[in-house]
């Protein structure tokens, strides 16, 4: 394993990090592959109250019981669901409960989508107050913030200087709408962990389109993409949903090879990205303004899959998105959309967001 400073923390933490959002309904096996984990030499696990069904944070406790080395827990408090600092201190009681410990190590503002949910993170009152007073209290180690704004957006957090570290999504298809946050980050001394490198599942259930990510003969196309996302300067941790022992072991060896990528597959990336994947939704997250409230994001990456395979792919994506509780029965769906156009307005990849929704609309009719 390699351990990389987690920014001025004093922390040193594995290049790998354990994404607690994929456990099974076994909760005993779960446990077992965290501790395989750790036994692996992860030391920063990733958690957060609504993972997995409620389940994950009582999962982490019950490994937590007999872990074989040193470890680091992280897990977050959302704003739209903790909007005041009693709601906060509530939230970090009860995760030091079920995770079952004295302090959480890395302790994350969740989901900043934008500068104005920032202003109310920060506000007199608000989360951020709620979780100082739980930092000084020796309840939070770190303070940190988990976002999917832009790049630019993340600078203007980071230099306020409030925080130790930020989580981002970061991968193949996305990097460059998140590169000045890893910039600031780099100049600031603060840690960078990163998230959903497989494109929400696009990747791997794609691997022949994304084979290019692979340097060497040997690795799987999951590797290539967890590799990528360590590879960068300025990221700490690249972290990874994990479920099985064997995922745990496919995504340790991941560093069999150096993280490095070198200058002529950079190149090759960058191209790809500007010319062959103009047409598909790189998750991004820029375009969650829909006054409709419709998931963009969610559906236009299982559009992907129309574009890349056909629409029984399409269909089987929506459906695990519903097993995963991201489309729930009470959320608008495409037939919603009033084709107001603040979403293409605001889209990276400038895609008919509005022609796709209709689309899709039409197929589920
Ligand atoms: S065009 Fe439709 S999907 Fe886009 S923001 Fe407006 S209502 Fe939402
Ligand atoms: S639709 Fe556009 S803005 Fe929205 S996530 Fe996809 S690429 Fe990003």
């Amino acid at each position: 394993m390699i351990y990389r400073d987690y920014g001025a923390t004093g922390k040193k933490v594995s290049v790998i990090g354990f994404g607690g959002m994929r456990f099974g309904e076994d909760e005993d096996y779960a446990a077992e592959v965290v501790r395989r984990a750790n036994e692996l030499g992860i030391n920063y696990f990733d958690t957060a109250p609504v993972y997995c069904n409620d389940r994950s944070e009582s999962i982490f406790g019950k490994a937590f019981k007999k872990m074989p080395k040193e470890f680091y827990i992280s897990t977050k408090s959302m704003v739209s669901k903790d909007p005041d600092a009693d709601a906060v201190r509530k939230r970090i009681e009860n995760s030091l409960q079920r995770i079952g410990v004295d302090k959480i190590n890395f302790f994350h503002m969740w989901c900043i989508m934008d500068l104005e949910q920032y202003k109310k993170v920060m506000a007199p009152g608000g989360p951020y107050e709620g979780a100082l007073k739980a930092k000084e209290e020796g309840l939070i180690e770190h303070l940190v913030f988990s976002t999917h704004c832009k790049g630019e957006d993340i600078r203007t957090i980071i230099e306020d200087k409030v925080f130790e570290g930020v989580l981002l999504g970061y991968n193949v298809m996305n990097h460059p709408f998140r590169q000045e946050g890893v910039r600031a980050a780099l100049e600031h001394n603060i840690g960078v962990v990163t998230m959903n490198p497989l494109g929400g599942g696009l990747i791997p259930q794609h691997k022949e389109y994304f084979d290019f990510i692979r340097q060497h003969e040997d690795e799987t196309v999951i590797q290539g993409a967890l590799r990528f996302n360590a590879a960068q300067e300025g990221i700490t941790v690249a972290l990874a949903g994990m479920g099985t022992i064997e995922e745990v072991e496919e995504n340790i060896n991941t560093l069999k090879y150096p993280l490095t990528f070198s200058q002529e597959k950079t190149q090759e990336i960058q191209e790809k990205i500007i010319h062959d994947m103009d047409s598909l939704c790189t998750t991004c997250q820029y375009c969650t303004k829909c006054p409709k409230k419709i998931n963009i994001p969610n559906y236009l990456q299982a559009y992907n899959l129309l574009l890349l395979k056909d629409a029984e792919e399409m269909q089987k994506h929506i459906a695990w998105l519903k097993q995963e509780g991201r489309i729930k029965a009470n959320h608008t769906t495409p037939a919603d959309c009033i084709e107001c156009g603040k979403c293409e307005e605001l889209c990276t990849q400038k895609l008919p967001i509005i022609k796709r929704l209709k689309e899709m609309a039409e197929l589920y009719r």
